[in-house]
């Protein structure tokens, strides 16, 4: 299908190059085809859509969600993360079944594309059906399953290898390439020396990337340094896991060397504030991780504990909370912030083509509102969309070059069915 969206203004996601005026934007199938002034000699429209009272910008990319946790939102407030996941989440989790992940999954997903973003990282269980959601909704996903995860490593670590090859050989550039896998080690915490290792080597033999939860708490650190004597990053590099494409989600408590091992290794760092914030957990070194040239996305986390799964809420919290630690109100500006939620996780994530607004690039994009109360008057995009707007704000969402979602109306999913669906699924955790 060939868009034409008229007279839009054009954030590109590229934080040195961040505004690029108002513009025409034309999609051929599932590339942005022309931005510019004019409209292509022989491009012939399907659709026209209106741009004067939007901002274009590349969808965003929730760069780290367990979107099924949408279901456990509201359920276990104000608790330190290791009373939050021990006492309460994990507890809930042994009443899981696929259809409840499949259904919790959907809801998660349609908050995600109702507030803009058109690509996520998951980690969880049952994550066939977490595909499926996916291909239902159009959406683009990276999917992380590990040996310890898939419910099969109980059977033997040969019988689970094979699953999660069966898994990563099914879903693997699948849906026209939306989406990817990659190896989930869940931390430090729960996978020794050993299990770390035997991703690692997975993850090698797939040509995949690992998918991790790092330095989350002061405690993980100490606890890690007690047994082992390395910090989880330590620990990580000595299994072999930093041989491979790395996210890693938090990586709160790092010192000067560890964040020596993330940059010479290429590891991403997922930064997801409210996640942080709310257990307590602590807050990110993002200006330092930025200094030193390691790559940061930004993620959700689950709703179980942010709890919204709205990307607009951690591009807000990422630049307002690091200027309140330094001191210094220029750090992580807004330019920044858009490119860390667009173009930093979608480089993470494997989806090179993507995250930017510029001619060549895969056609995911959303259209905020401008002229809802919030957004008035204007002035600059690039601060309108960090610092004023919200996710329902978001009017449109292209993935691919296929509308997702317009006016606020879901194509794509039944919206009325998913809430009576996620409300009855919640009810059995
Ligand atoms: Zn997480």
């Amino acid at each position: 299908m060939n868009i034409l969206i008229k007279n839009v203004h054009v954030i590109t996601g590229d934080a040195n190059d961040i505004y690029h005026g108002i513009n025409n934007i034309a999609i051929k199938d599932d590339i942005i085809y022309y931005i510019g002034k004019n409209i292509p000699e022989n491009f012939i429209p399907n659709r026209v859509i209106k741009g004067n009272e939007f901002i274009a910008m590349p969808g965003l990319v929730n760069a780290h969600t367990h979107a099924m946790m949408v279901l456990m939102r509201n359920s276990a407030d104000d608790l330190t993360l290791e009373n939050w996941l021990f006492q309460n989440i994990l507890p809930k989790e042994k009443n899981i079944t696929k259809d409840i992940v499949k259904k919790g999954t959907m809801l998660g997903i349609a908050e995600m594309i109702k507030s803009g973003t058109t690509c996520f990282l998951d980690m969880y269980y049952e994550m066939d059906v977490v595909a499926k959601a996916v291909i239902e909704s159009g959406m683009r996903a990276n999917l992380s399953y590990g040996l310890m995860t898939c419910n099969q490593w109980q059977k033997g670590h040969e019988y689970a290898k094979a699953f999660c090859k069966d898994f990563h050989n099914e879903y693997n550039l699948a849906n026209n390439g939306k989406l990817k896998t990659s190896i989930e080690a869940h931390s430090v915490y729960l996978c020794d020396e050993a299990m770390l290792r035997a991703n690692a080597d997975l993850a090698k033999e797939l040509n995949s990337s690992i998918h991790i939860h790092l330095h989350e708490t002061k405690f993980e650190v100490d606890e890690s340094i007690k047994k082992t004597g390395l910090t989880p990053i330590k620990q990580c590099l000595k299994a072999g896991v930093l041989d491979v494409p790395v996210i890693a989600a938090h990586t709160i408590w790092v010192d000067d060397e560890d964040l020596i091992i993330l940059k010479e290794n290429n590891v991403t760092s997922v930064h997801t504030p409210s996640s942080n914030l709310k257990l307590a957990s602590g807050i990110a070194r993002v200006p330092d991780m930025l200094d030193s040239g390691i790559n940061v996305a930004i993620g959700t986390d689950g709703a179980a504990s942010n709890n919204m799964v709205d990307m607009f809420n951690e591009m807000r919290l990422t630049s307002l909370i690091h200027k309140g630690i330094t001191l210094d109100p220029t750090v992580i500006n807004a330019a920044t912030t858009i490119q860390m939620a667009t173009y930093n996780g979608a480089k993470a994530l494997g989806f090179e083509n993507l995250g930017l607004l510029k001619e060549g690039k895969k056609a995911d994009l959303i259209l905020v509102d401008t002229s809802c109360l919030n957004n008035i008057p204007l002035n600059n995009p690039a601060s309108a969309i960090v610092y004023s707007s919200q996710g329902n704000n978001v009017d449109t969402v292209i993935c691919n070059g296929d509308i997702l979602m317009e006016n606020r109306e879901f194509l794509t999913i039944d919206e009325e069915k998913t809430i009576y669906e996620a409300k009855k699924a919640s009810t059995l955790l």
